[in-house]
């Protein structure tokens, strides 16, 4: 195992930094978490090269700058990073692409955080630590958003007045679009089948999104200006009617920050089976005979294939679903669920070859006879964000 010419990752958030640290051939990584940042008990867990494990106190951390210092001197320093790779949440119509970071593309970020207010500031936030720490490492931004800026404009934009738009950019926008254009590159690594490939993406976490992808290129994607829109999940609504706010404030008094924590926190799957928002303790409590655990799996997964059989439309044609993210990895019980959902379309599916598939298993589980192809691919997004930062420095 060696860490040649290695880039790190980091994933900012408000209080934590997600980091890898990846080979320049992808194959070895050491990785880490600093959490709890700005807190009494800041801690970093650090998994080394030989898999040994550190746990580091950093208290009165403030925040990134402390974190990262050890990070990149202690931990990692001996590996010597060559580049940098920042996930970065909102990229808005100005970033179509991953992005060499200088001072205006940082200024760019920060003036985004008027549509990701949580998100930008924090990984604007590590930008500058490392900016201040190691001012001659290169850094690039890889957005979330990036992937799907190929979406034409009958996807991304809402049906309300055009200034709205043209002024303000309020559109479509999605997420997890890191993921979603790794899984679909290796989906159609992986097929059999020649020629162009038309793949639907569920990834279902506790985030969850679908996106209809064409010979590598997002065509439609589930959440929309923020990350709250389409599918349900573990604690976010999805799609409700818009009017449910004018609604809920005129017959139960509910403020618009009250409105929004209620369908970013306490809705979904949480909100449904007033029990969870982790889909093993709903599948569990499903078997005990829970029938609130039970319409929120079954709402689960028709929204899915709804959102499935809805993407056959944004696209010229389609090869198969790919599943990925904690649920669509190891949940089996709620692919085959939402998978029986599309018999119309000629889908067929191997029940022992699903069961066989979870813990960061990679395979198909459709028959020979399907109309179209199953696919479990274990999302790699620090992978991908190695590889973007790489093709954009030419490392
Ligand atoms: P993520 O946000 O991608 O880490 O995914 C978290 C979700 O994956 C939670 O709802 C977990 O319950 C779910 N998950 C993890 N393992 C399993 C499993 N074996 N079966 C079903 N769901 C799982």
């Amino acid at each position: 195992m060696s860490l040649q010419n290695p880039t790190l990752v980091l994933n900012c958030g408000s209080s934590s930094i997600k980091y890898a640290l990846i080979s320049e051939d992808g194959e070895t990584r050491i990785e880490g978490l600093a959490e709890a940042l700005g807190n009494a008990d800041a801690r970093i867990k650090h998994k080394n090269l030989d898999g040994s494990k550190v746990e580091i106190n950093i208290p009165n951390s403030g925040a990134h700058t402390e974190a990262l210092k050890i990070i990149l001197g202690e931990l990692i320093g001996e590996y010597k990073p060559v580049a940098v790779g920042h996930r970065v949440v909102h990229g808005g119509d100005k970033f179509t692409k991953a992005t060499k970071i200088n001072a205006e593309v940082l200024a760019h970020i920060e003036e985004l955080a008027s549509l990701a207010p949580l998100h930008n500031p924090a990984n604007a936030a590590g930008i500058k630590a490392i900016n201040e720490l190691f001012p001659q490492l290169p850094q690039v931004a890889i957005f979330d958003t990036a992937f799907h800026q190929t979406m034409p404009a009958h996807a991304y934009r809402y049906a309300i007045p055009k200034a709205l738009y043209e002024e303000h950019h309020i559109r479509r926008y999605g997420f997890h679009g890191t993921s979603h254009a790794y899984v679909s590159n290796r989906a159609s690594q992986l097929t059999t089948k020649d020629g162009k490939h038309g793949w639907i993406v569920a990834h279902l976490g506790n985030g969850c999104s679908a996106t209809a992808v064409y010979d590598g290129q997002s065509l439609d994607t589930s959440m929309g200006i923020t990350p709250l829109e389409g599918l349900m999940m573990g604690t976010r609504s999805g799609d409700v009617d818009p009017s449910l706010h004018a609604l809920l404030n005129r017959t139960l008094g509910l403020s618009i920050g009250e409105i929004d924590t209620l369908l970013n926190k306490q809705s979904g799957l949480l909100g449904v089976s007033g029990i969870s928002n982790d889909m093993r303790n709903l599948e569990q409590a499903d078997k005990d005979g829970n029938q609130d655990a039970t319409l929120a799996l079954d709402m689960f997964a028709y929204r899915v294939a709804k959102y499935i059989l809805g993407y056959t439309a944004a696209l010229p044609e389609l090869t198969g679903v790919v599943f990925t993210g904690g649920i669509g990895e190891n949940g089996a019980e709620m692919r085959a669920k939402i998978v029986t959902h599309l018999k119309h379309l000629g889908a067929k599916f191997d029940t022992a070859k699903n069961a066989q598939l979870f813990r960061g298993a990679e395979g198909s589980f459709h028959t020979a006879d399907s109309a179209l192809e199953f696919w479990v691919i274990p999302t790699d997004e620090e992978y991908q964000i190695a590889k973007e930062t790489k093709e954009v420095l030419g490392l």
